[in-house]
């Protein structure tokens, strides 16, 4: 038997509830905010990720989903959104149209990880991003809008973290600092680590490796050695989440190792999901778009998990999802009625009532089950003596009470189970 791939999970009907609800909030609120939707294709060209998130991250070095294509061309399932937002930015010259363009997404995003509990090989994402302005409101409007939108959802246990990275110039001074106080400790670190002393240093404090983080509790901090202008902005992003009252802490470790990342980092954490606790993730990219062949724009976002986000909704309970139910189940009583049940079915989709009826020949006692599975607000039975009459019977599965209508008083059932 053919079964999913590894790291990939069916959404089956019983969880698309659930599913549809999360991105009604997301929808709604990212609207509010004045974010307008952009969809990309769920591949690229490999070249766009390697610049865009870089070569020497654990998702291009190791965790892309890259292929040759038949004219040999090399294409990458996207692993994040940014990117391709980015290219499309700068491909359909959105500046040229709007100063700032307010984006999101909802979509499924590719990284062959280990899977794990809340970790997936197929898993979904929505996202924003600002492009246009390095204005910090926006950067704390990022954390705001995740951070409500987790709330809408129920969640209690959250931590937002929020951290500077500061400006290249900043950033590579502290590097500095940072290699001569580890030099000593070399020969203590995780191999990992040391791999990461070479290519970006800062990354070691995304170690989670024992050894690694006690040798990180003593050393310089990159928001102790910021210029003024990011310790500004740092200042201004603090000011506005107070202002919004949204609840923050400042992780001086909270580290996206990245050239083209600057100043505000942040992340929404649970305590509601084990080991992998970040929901969501963010920061500003003011030199991502000038890297990617843009102008020099600045831009920030953020993308959370959707099935991480779910698995701390399950965890909390913090979903009240009410039954699906349907507004009509039509009962055949009796054979060579089918015909005259089908087009009664017909009529009533078309008013917009969620109708069905039986398709496998049962016995009423049957229909009436799949009704009550299907938790019909209404069945109408069609056949019987009241047919013979001209008539139809109408009950009201919650109240048990049955109505008589004639044979063509279609609207006037359809009015009673609207209820108007
Ligand atoms: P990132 O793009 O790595 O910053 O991730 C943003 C968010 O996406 C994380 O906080 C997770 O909620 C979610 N996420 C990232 N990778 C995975 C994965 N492999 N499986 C499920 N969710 C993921």
């Amino acid at each position: 038997m053919i079964k999913a791939v590894t790291g990939t999970r069916d959404i089956l009907p019983g969880d698309i509830p659930k599913w549809n609800f999360l991105e009604s909030v997301v929808i709604s609120n990212l609207s509010k905010f004045n974010y307008k939707e952009i969809r990309t294709p769920i591949f690229e060209e490999t070249g766009l990720f390697a610049r865009g998130i870089g070569e020497s991250t654990d998702i291009v070095s190791k965790e892309m989903y890259t292929f040759l294509d038949r004219s040999g061309e090399s294409l990458t399932l996207r692993p994040e959104m940014t990117a391709g937002v980015v290219r499309a930015f700068i491909e359909h010259s959105l500046d040229k149209k709007q100063n700032l363009n307010k984006l999101f997404y909802i979509a499924p995003m590719f990284r062959q990880e280990r899977p794990q509990a809340g970790r997936f090989r197929q898993f979904h994402q929505f996202g924003a991003e600002a492009i246009g302005s390095n204005d910090p409101s926006l950067d704390a409007e990022m954390i705001i809008i995740a951070y409500d939108i987790l709330v809408k959802l129920g969640l209690k246990n959250l931590q937002v973290k929020i951290n500077s990275l500061g400006i290249p110039a900043s950033r590579e001074e502290y590097k500095i600092k940072l290699k001569s106080y580890m030099l000593p400790h070399f020969d203590k670190l995780s191999g990992e680590s040391k791999k990461r002393f070479e290519t970006n240093i800062l990354r070691i404090f995304d170690s989670k490796e024992e050894q690694d983080q006690k040798l990180l509790i003593d050393a310089p901090l990159l928001i102790d050695h910021l210029d003024e202008e990011s310790f500004a902005h740092f200042d201004k992003v603090k000011q506005a989440l107070t202002l919004a009252g949204v609840p923050y802490l400042i992780d001086p470790k909270l580290v996206r190792g990245l050239d083209y990342y600057t100043n505000t980092t942040f992340e929404v954490v649970s305590q509601s999901v084990g080991s992998q606790s970040a929901l969501c993730g963010g920061g500003r990219y003011d030199l991502l778009i000038k890297e990617l062949g843009g102008a020099n724009i600045p831009g920030v976002g953020f993308a959370a998990g959707i099935e991480r986000i779910l698995l701390a909704c399950e965890n909390e309970k913090s979903l009240m999802i009410g039954d699906e139910k349907i507004d009509l189940y039509i009962v055949t009583i009796e054979k060579g009625l089918e015909n005259f049940a089908y087009k009664t079915a017909t009529e009533f989709r078309r008013k917009n009532l969620i109708t069905d009826l039986d398709y496998l020949s049962r016995s009423v006692k049957a229909q009436m089950r799949e009704a009550n599975r299907f938790n019909a607000a209404f069945v109408l039975f069609i056949g019987g003596d009241e047919f013979a009459k001209g008539e139809l019977v109408l009950k009201n599965m919650r109240n048990g009470e049955q109505l008589i209508f004639g044979k063509d008083e279609l609207n006037k059932i359809c009015q009673i189970i609207k209820g108007v």
